[in-house]
């Protein structure tokens, strides 16, 4: 049943499971998403969690280490901001209370409900509404979804020969057990990237060795981390406006200084490159390693071997293609995630019973991050051709809500809202041929960029742009029709 009156927050009826809106995950997403509705005064809506727990990725990455590498006072809402972050980059425990602080203040709570994974949305033509399927089988009724679940959830693991064999703990860093005690263990760490990069320092603090399998350097330009004063605290607190201009400063400083670097053959990317270089050489003690961490990778502890390739994985450690056995005690897996996997773990069904994967079969083309044509009222955030790697992704979530707010608020009750397939066009060939002009075209292989090249996963501009093209939808863009009309296609 799909209420007509609104319901106050605290009375939602849980036996009542069909809702207006239905909102996936309840990471930054979701809660933004929850927070607007409530704001427009949609309060028939529910946030379906597969976890138990708040926070999305925050949830998730536990590892020792895990810290946001943008600065805590652009990585929160800009309606909420946080004059007590303790430090300029906050720890996960950090960001996962302000999201939980969130929930409450914003009366969220009621509509969460945590540990319901969703496996199927099927959109059906005749009532014009989607079926949501759960895993144990249940089904609700939803007029609008909104998947907020994000992309890096599924840890992905390479099938090393053997690994199944190891003797020793082994862990994903998105997976971290924390019943293993690593204090004077040997420690393998598989892959030198963002994850990586926070386990490693923390394990040399404790471990007796640890040995880090790099397959590609990066880039690791000093952090330059501090903890905030109580005297800064207190005037975050006490002069919001003050707080204001700071975020603003760390916004703009991102986007005039870092944004510049994406672009091809960027003057100020090579400077930037080069500095980097020197800042690692600087930093690496060990000469004889400068050469296999070029271009990249700061290390700085004396325990930290770099070794060859893994061949295979043995009852006893990590065999590398040189016959060298490293023998270890654990092996932690910062080897990322498997987006297409994810992608697979909900069924979409939109219409003329055609799929999300059949319709993504060649590309994952999206309208502003957030509609596909033939899906009508389903919106994603943090949908390809999304990632803005200079700014904040909470300020990209927040200029995607309200994009998707206001083509919930024009929908209204009786209409489906689903964007045209020239217009979705139209966006893709300008986001494709901007992201020609990248540095992500000139030929690195990472998880962004597919086998074929195409990236569907980063946006070309700036967040500016970004913000400027979610404020206003244009709704010549969009197909509206009363929800029993069946026009919807047309
Ligand atoms: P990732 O960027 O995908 O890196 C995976 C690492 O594992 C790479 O070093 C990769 O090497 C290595 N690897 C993968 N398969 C391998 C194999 N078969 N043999 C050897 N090495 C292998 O994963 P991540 O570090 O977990 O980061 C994922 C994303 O999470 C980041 O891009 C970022 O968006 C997010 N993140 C953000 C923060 C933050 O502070 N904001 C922190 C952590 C993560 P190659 O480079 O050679 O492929």
């Amino acid at each position: 049943m799909i209420t007509n009156t609104k319901r106050k927050v605290d009375t939602i009826d849980p036996e009542v499971k069909d809702t207006d809106v239905l909102v996936i995950g309840v990471g930054f997403s979701g809660v933004c998403a929850g927070i607007k509705l409530l704001e427009k005064g949609i309060t028939n809506f529910r946030i379906y969690n597969k976890s138990k727990g708040i926070g999305g990725t925050w949830w998730d990455n536990t590892y020792p280490g895990a810290v946001c590498d943008v600065p805590s006072h652009l990585y929160c809402y800009s309606f909420e901001p946080n004059p007590n972050w303790s430090r300029i980059y906050p720890a996960q425990g950090e960001i996962k209370t302000y999201i939980e602080h969130c929930v409450t203040k914003y009366g969220l709570t009621a509509h969460i409900r945590h540990g319901e994974k969703i496996v199927k949305l099927m959109f059906d033509e005749i009532a014009g509404l989607w079926n949501v399927i759960f895993e144990d089988g249940n089904t609700v009724k939803a007029r609008d979804v909104i998947n907020g679940s994000g992309g890096l959830h599924v840890p992905s693991i390479p099938d090393f020969p053997g690994r199944e064999t190891f003797k020793g703990a082994g862990m994903h860093t998105a997976r971290w057990d924390h019943s293993v005690d690593m204090h004077g263990k040997r420690i393998a760490v598989i892959g030198a990237a963002a994850s990586a990069i926070q386990v490693i320092p923390e394990m040399a603090k404790i471990g007796k060795e640890v040995f880090v399998f790099q397959r590609t350097p990066n880039y690791v330009a000093p952090r330059k981390d501090r903890e905030y004063t109580a005297m800064e605290k207190i005037i975050f607190s006490k002069v919001p406006f003050l707080a204001k201009l700071y975020r603003w400063f760390i916004f703009m400083r991102m986007e005039l200084l870092l944004f510049p670097v994406t672009k091809k053959n960027s003057p100020r990317g090579n400077k930037i490159g080069n500095l980097i270089k020197q800042y690692m050489r600087a930093t690496v003690n060990d000469k004889n390693i400068h050469a296999s961490l070029e271009p990249d990778y700061k290390l700085g502890c004396k325990r930290i071997l770099i070794s060859d390739e893994i061949q295979e994985i043995n009852p006893n450690g990590i065999l590398t293609n040189t016959g060298q056995l490293i023998e270890v005690d654990a092996i932690i897996y910062a080897t990322g995630f498997d987006i297409e996997k994810h992608l697979r773990s909900v069924e979409v069904i939109g219409l003329n019973k055609k799929s999300l994967l059949e319709t993504w079969a060649v590309n994952q083309e999206v309208y502003q991050g957030a509609c596909i044509a033939g899906f009508p009222n389903f919106y994603l955030v943090t949908g390809p051709n999304t990632g803005v790697a200079t700014t904040s992704v909470v300020f990209m979530i927040e200029q995607q809500v309200h994009f998707i707010m206001q083509l919930i608020k024009r929908a209204g009750r009786e209409k489906l809202i689903s964007v045209k397939q020239g217009a979705q066009d139209r966006y893709n060939d300008v986001i494709h041929s901007a992201l020609k002009d990248t540095v992500w075209t000139s030929g690195s292989k990472s998880w962004y960029i597919r086998e074929d090249g195409r990236i569907s996963t980063l946006y070309p501009y700036n967040g500016r742009m970004f913000r400027k093209q979610s404020k206003n939808v244009n709704f010549n863009d969009f197909n509206i029709v009363h929800n029993n009309d069946g026009q919807v296609t047309k």
